[in-house]
């Protein structure tokens, strides 16, 4: 059998390596016009792990990720060499409410994640002052830590490690961007390369992220996977602080430490974002200024005296419907996989989805975890499938 990927980010190179790891006698073909995944979404995430999603499937997929980082010698070493340092810190996810309804769906995810092995506590604002004297607490209703297997890593390095052991599993990289589909009544034959070269394969795996939308196009096909710019910006602090958890408050706004330092950003509320989608690599400094530090100083008073440091900004792959991934094959093209459109969850989805896209290649059904509810049957049905935590 003959696979071809499009996309050589996490998602490409997840299913290319698991697509390997299940059967060797498959070819397997990633096509990726920059190998040095400039623009890519992998290279600019904030590469944060969590168990606390309101979603049992998003919380397993995330524990499976994080096999990956905690044993990357047993996933991704090649010929015995240990993957490169993926910088995996495990420091806890902080989810704040400030509303009595904020306060019950902590409530309701914590029993999800719990029933699913997450090692999470909520804890009232007296109890959350006494853990954590550095963040103001008074308005807070409740909160949910995590208290294992949740943190960061380097996102850079993670999706080359993944592309890095898929090619030691004997998958190839060709370099080009996909511009037209050969499609014969129905099925999907071949893509067409900028150069003019054409790659035949039996199935195709769309990983191809914030550009997801154009490429689907290009074969006739809605794939309703939108580019939504969101920046990251780094700032100091003159004040000592310990290391913090990624804190999800309840303005939108999150941050967490980074080295010595910290990085922050902001999910913008259903309607609230920017449709004109503005070009990357030129951040919104005004968004700090007029978003962001209010609300840090508001939740962290040591911020008020922040400093700064930097800025960087990337593509969150947006599925509007429900901000979650669309996985398996499109409803008009049925050897078309899709996996695109994880929103901010992506990168420490990679590997779970990976799995699951080869499973089905290869045995015709998911058989690791049930990833059914992401197929994007849905969409045409208007059954958005619900995860009340999205960052
Ligand atoms: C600022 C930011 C913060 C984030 N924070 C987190 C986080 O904390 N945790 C988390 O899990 N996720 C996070 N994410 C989301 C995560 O980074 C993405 O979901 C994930 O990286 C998507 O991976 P991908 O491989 O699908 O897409 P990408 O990494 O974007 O890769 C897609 C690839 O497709 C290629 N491509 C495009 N067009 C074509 C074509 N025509 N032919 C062939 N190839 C093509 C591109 O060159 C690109 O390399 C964040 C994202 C951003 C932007």
């Amino acid at each position: 059998m003959r696979v071809a990927v499009i996309g050589g980010g996490a998602l490409g190179s997840a299913c290319a390596l698991f697509l390997r790891r299940l059967d060797r006698t498959i070819d397997v073909q990633v096509i990726e016009p920059d190998p040095t995944l400039r623009w890519a979404s992998s290279a600019r995430s904030a590469a944060s792990i969590r168990q606390q999603f309101s979603n049992a499937l998003n919380v397993r997929l995330s524990q499976f990720g994080l096999q990956l980082l905690r044993e990357p010698r047993e996933w991704l070493a090649v010929d015995g060499e240990p993957s490169p340092e993926l910088g995996f810190v495990e420091s806890g996810y902080l989810m704040l409410a400030t509303t009595a309804a904020g306060a019950q769906v902590l409530r309701d995810s914590h029993a999800v994640q719990r029933a699913v092995g997450a090692p999470v506590v909520l804890l009232d604002a007296d109890a959350l002052a006494r853990r954590l004297p550095w963040l103001r607490g008074d308005d807070i209703t409740l909160a949910s830590l995590g208290q294992g297997g949740e943190g960061w890593f380097d996102g850079d390095a993670f999706t080359r490690a993944l592309s890095r052991k898929a090619r030691a599993l004997g998958t190839t990289w060709r370099s080009g961007r996909v511009s037209a589909f050969v499609r014969e009544a129905g099925p999907l034959r071949a893509v067409v390369l900028d150069d003019g070269s054409r790659v035949e394969a039996d199935a195709f795996v769309l990983a191809t992220g914030a550009w997801s939308q154009a490429v689907g196009a290009l074969g006739g096909l809605r794939v309703p996977v939108v580019g939504r710019r969101r920046t990251v910006f780094a700032f100091s602090c003159p004040t000592p602080l310990p290391r913090t958890p990624l804190v999800a408050d309840a303005s939108g706004v999150w941050f967490r430490s980074e080295g010595a330092g910290f990085i922050g950003g902001w999910t913008p509320r259903a309607g609230d974002d920017d449709p004109d989608n503005p070009p990357l690599d030129q951040p919104d400094l005004q968004q700090f200024d007029e978003r962001l530090w209010p609300a840090l100083a508001h939740r962290v008073p040591a911020f008020e005296a922040l400093r700064r440091t930097g800025a960087w900004d990337g593509w969150y792959e947006v599925h509007p419907m429900d901000h979650n991934g669309l996985v398996g094959p499109h409803p008009d093209c049925a050897n078309l996989l899709l996996a695109c459109g994880f929103s901010g969850h992506g990168l420490q989805h990679a590997a779970g989805i990976g799995r699951g896209v080869a499973e089905w290649i290869v045995h015709g059904g998911y058989r690791s975890l049930e990833l059914a509810p992401l197929s994007p049957a849905r969409v045409a049905a208007q059954r958005p499938w619900v995860e009340r935590a999205i960052i």
